[in-house]
């Protein structure tokens, strides 16, 4: 499959919204930049005893909101052009969520499946040393990615503290609960993108109960994303991961597949293939699958002009980061088919972080009720908006679809900043 450099895809989505709204010139150039990109090398004493030097990133993206904040990914294909699309999008999706942040990313080329555990926390703890001085509290806050979790984001708290000589736990979030972490932090993203997909449905007169989903990737997003929908009634017959999916028609198991995959384990102790009453498909078979929604929940560059004119579903909600290309994206939204938009339908994960870091600074935590109930408020509010700027812009006679929608009502909440603090010097 041709691979599209996502920083190209991150920048048409931008200038498409930019064009639109007609955004001053200066701003659209402010914010077609990112603000700062560090690269790291990272030396890891491996268990055999050799050295190796793995190549990190952080990418600021911007700042006008807030402290920059994104998530750390540990994979093969990191490089510069993917952290600073992944900065990018992160700033969009805080400020059309609200949250007082501003944009960033980080990652590391390396595959850690390959590595020991020991290997893994060197890893992660040199690369933090790598990042102390451009991360902090108030400056750029840390969370989990792409095969990064909460144990990660301990070793991360832990090395930064240890070089501040006080705990800090507001470094980072996505941490266990026990060390400051939010209650309901870990199901988050999963559950912004059930709560995407319920309320979508519902603004087109549809009901999540009984609808037909297909989920590409069974981790953090994927996983919490198929329990909660089976939750609300609906029959997710198709899911996935790096090594292949399983299909069933009649619906799968979600809970038994959750005790199948992870067990007690933070990470999956074995891949989806080889589940009970299903029969192996593979990615690409599942990405055309006739269902009303498909979920693509793993990497970017998934849905692109070579099949996208093949997608059976109704709705694609987007639970990764960049999974449709830009071409995609005009060909889905004329065949009429609904995109709702990585920064909106994932971006549960960023606000339930923006309620750890406030509960980090209070230094006073909530229960898992209070915190869900937040995280929906917000969500169901910005989904209204964003349907409200696609019902604006059809009376203006301009056809849009929700990505810029979703970016318009976003770049408006930075732009509103930038024309009030101005430009320094
Ligand atoms: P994860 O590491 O927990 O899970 C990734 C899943 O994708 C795994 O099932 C893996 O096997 C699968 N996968 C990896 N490469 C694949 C490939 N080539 N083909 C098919 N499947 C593949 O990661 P995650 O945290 O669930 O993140 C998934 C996506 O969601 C990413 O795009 C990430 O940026 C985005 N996201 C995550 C969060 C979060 O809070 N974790 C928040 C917002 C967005």
């Amino acid at each position: 499959m041709k691979k599209q450099n996502p920083r190209e895809v991150a920048l048409q989505q931008f200038n498409r919204a930019a064009e639109i709204m007609e955004l001053e010139p200066w701003i659209r150039n402010v914010l077609s930049y990112p603000e700062r990109v560090v690269k790291v090398h990272v030396p890891v004493k491996m268990d055999s005893g050799e050295v190796r030097v793995f190549e990190g990133y952080r990418c600021q993206y911007n700042s006008a909101l807030g402290p920059y904040k994104g998530g750390i990914r540990y994979s093969p294909d990191v490089d510069e052009d993917e952290v600073v699309a992944l900065a990018q999008w992160m700033t969009f999706k805080c400020a059309l969520v609200d949250v007082p942040f501003g944009g960033a990313k980080g990652g590391v080329k390396v595959d850690p499946r390959k590595l020991s555990k020991g290997e893994l926390e060197r890893l992660t703890r040199r690369y933090t040393y790598e990042i102390v001085p451009v991360i902090g509290p108030s400056i750029d806050i840390p969370a989990p990615d792409v095969y990064t979790n909460d144990e990660i984001m301990s070793w991360i708290m832990d090395t930064y503290s240890i070089f501040k000589g006080y705990n800090e736990p507001a470094i980072v979030t996505g941490k266990p609960i026990y060390i400051g972490g939010s209650k309901g932090r870990k199901e988050a993203t999963g559950r912004g993108v059930a709560i995407s997909t319920r309320e979508v449905l519902k603004l087109y007169g549809e009901d999540i109960k009984g609808k037909t989903i297909a989920i590409q990737g069974f981790g953090n997003v994927g996983s919490h994303a198929a329990l909660i929908l089976h939750e609300m009634g609906a029959r997710i017959v198709a899911v996935s991961d790096v090594e292949g999916g399983i299909y069933n028609p009649d619906g799968l198991d979600i809970p038994a597949l959750m005790e199948y995959v992870y067990g007690d384990s933070p990470t999956p102790r074995r891949s989806v293939k080889g589940f009970k009453r299903a029969r192996s498909i593979t990615n690409e078979e599942l990405l055309l699958l006739n269902v009303d929604v498909l979920i693509p929940a793993a990497i970017e560059n998934q849905i692109t002009e070579e099949n996208a004119d093949k997608i059976r579903a109704r709705y694609i909600v987007e639970g990764a980061n960049g999974p449709t290309t830009f071409e995609a994206d005009e060909i889905l939204f004329k065949r009429g088919i609904v995109v709702v938009p990585d920064i909106l339908a994932n971006s549960g994960g960023v606000i339930v972080s923006y309620l750890e870091w406030v509960q980090d600074r209070m230094g006073y935590y909530w229960e898992e009720e209070e915190v869900n109930e937040k995280l929906e408020k917000k969500l169901v509010k910005v989904i209204q908006e964003v349907f409200d700027t696609i019902r604006k812009y059809r009376e203006k006679g301009k056809e849009i679809d929700w990505r810029t929608a979703a970016y318009i009502l976003s770049i408006e909440r930075i732009a509103k900043v930038y024309r009030k603090r101005g430009l320094f010097p």
